[in-house]
């Protein structure tokens, strides 16, 4: 709905933006569109057929990394600055905070032009980041082993969200904010005329509105084999916490950053944020897996990997237990971009998705940029559009993005 000003004082424009919208799909995605839109006047319904932040969802589980550094990609460090605003909103008042600063330490074991890339953009958006000597690091941090570091850099603004329960918070943002959420699985009806007629739920209901976004994560290929299929392509990843000593403090935000090993194989930790244990991941794609299906028991390969990595980096935890394990899975793009853009064959869908094992930090400015597409006929930048998926890319990582060059 646009309102113009003057004579004809807020009347609705003769060609108005859509002002009903379907969302489909209550992840982090998904939950952030509705929100955006919401703010933005429209009337929105938000449909998830499990609820927001499920455990099969790639929003699910405890926490996410939100971090800055994006090599020489300033869109994303810019998404990351107005994502940090949106989630500090979110959080205002809240006493028990969805985010938790810890900073983020890269280890680099050989080259670290990635993050050398990222600190002018950092920089010049006003996040502070430091290289620290390797002897001082050590001090600074005697709970980590450095050896086999080459350089080490801290970004102080980062830290861990809370995933599932951030999903929950923002679906109950939507419904105080007059949205309509319901817990039910969408079917698309038929396109016809360049337009989708409308979804078909569970109960036999349907959902009609002037356009839909489909935030449906790693499902978004089964939804659309034509338009996205296997340019979707979940992995399954798996999460371990360990247990830390009694009363330490060592492995707490404050004393802990959330830690990146940057070599051959990526692995990634959390720090104690909410007394669920030391958490660390693999970030290395896994093998290909349903969604819906796939099974969800962790390895012992995977585990025996993360084990060998604790007592390489943490000694003093080499024998902790294993207190929780989860598997979830990436929705990797071929290029490890996001996809946000149109449906190519019907004007009133848009498809949000790719996340690609980094798109929780950004859903919040993913939400927006929707909403926008949506209610002010933005258009998303180059590399989120489909068009770009024409040419082979490669697989990557979470923290090492390589695009189609
Ligand atoms: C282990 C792990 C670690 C990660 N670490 C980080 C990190 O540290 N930092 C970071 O920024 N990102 C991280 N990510 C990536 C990030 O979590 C995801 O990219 C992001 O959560 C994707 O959100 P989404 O809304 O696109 O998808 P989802 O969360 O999967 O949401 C899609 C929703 O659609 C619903 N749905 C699907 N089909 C239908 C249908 N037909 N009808 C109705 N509902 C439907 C599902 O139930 C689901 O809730 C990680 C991901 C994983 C798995």
């Amino acid at each position: 709905m646009t309102l113009v000003h003057g004579s004809d004082a807020f009347a609705i424009t003769p060609n108005p933006a859509p002002h009903r919208i379907c969302v489909i799909g209550a992840g982090a995605f998904g939950g952030w569109t509705a929100l955006a839109l919401l703010r933005r006047g429209a009337q929105v319904t938000l449909v998830d057929a499990w609820g927001p932040g499920n455990a099969r969802s790639s929003s699910g589980g405890e926490t996410r990394v939100i971090r800055s550094i994006y090599g020489p990609d300033r869109v994303y460090t810019e998404m990351v600055k107005r994502s940090f605003e949106l989630w500090a909103q979110l959080d205002a008042g809240n006493p028990d905070p969805l985010y938790v600063e810890t900073g983020t330490l890269w280890m680099n074991r050989s080259d670290d032009s990635y993050v050398r890339a990222a600190a002018p953009i950092l920089r010049d958006l006003g996040f502070p980041i430091e290289q620290i000597e390797l002897a001082a690091a050590a001090k600074r941090y005697p709970q980590i082993d450095f050896r086999g570091v080459q350089s080490v850099w801290l970004e102080a603004k980062a830290g861990a969200l809370s995933a599932a329960r951030a999903c929950i918070a923002v679906r109950n943002a939507v419904t105080k904010a007059g949205g309509t959420y319901r817990t039910a699985r969408a079917e698309l009806q038929p396109i016809a005329n360049g337009r989708l007629g409308g979804v078909r739920l569970d109960d036999g209901s349907r959902v009609e509105a002037d356009a839909y976004v489909f935030a449906c994560g790693p499902w978004l290929g089964k939804l659309f084999p034509d338009v996205i299929g296997d340019r979707v392509h979940p992995t399954r990843q798996e999460v371990y916490y360990f247990g830390t000593p009694p009363g330490s403090q060592r492995y707490l935000p404050g004393q802990l950053p959330i830690w990146i090993d940057f070599g051959e194989r990526i692995f990634y930790g959390i720090p104690d944020a909410h007394g669920r244990g030391f958490k660390i991941a693999d970030d290395t794609r896994g093998e290909a897996f349903d969604p819906t299906d796939g099974d969800r028991t962790p390895t012992k390969e995977g585990i025996a990997r993360a084990r060998a990595l604790i007592a390489e980096r943490f000694p003093e935890l080499a024998k902790a237990p294993m207190i929780e394990a989860q598997v979830c899975q990436y929705e990797n793009s071929p290029d490890g971009n996001l996809i946000v853009d149109h449906h190519p064959g019907a004007a009133n869908v848009i498809l949000a998705g790719g996340g690609s094992g980094h798109g929780f930090k950004l859903s919040p400015a993913v939400g927006e940029l929707v909403a926008e597409m949506l209610v002010a006929a933005k258009e998303p930048p180059p590399q989120f559009r489909l068009s770009r998926l024409k040419e082979e890319a490669k697989p990557t990582t979470q923290f090492e993005r390589k695009r189609v060059s």
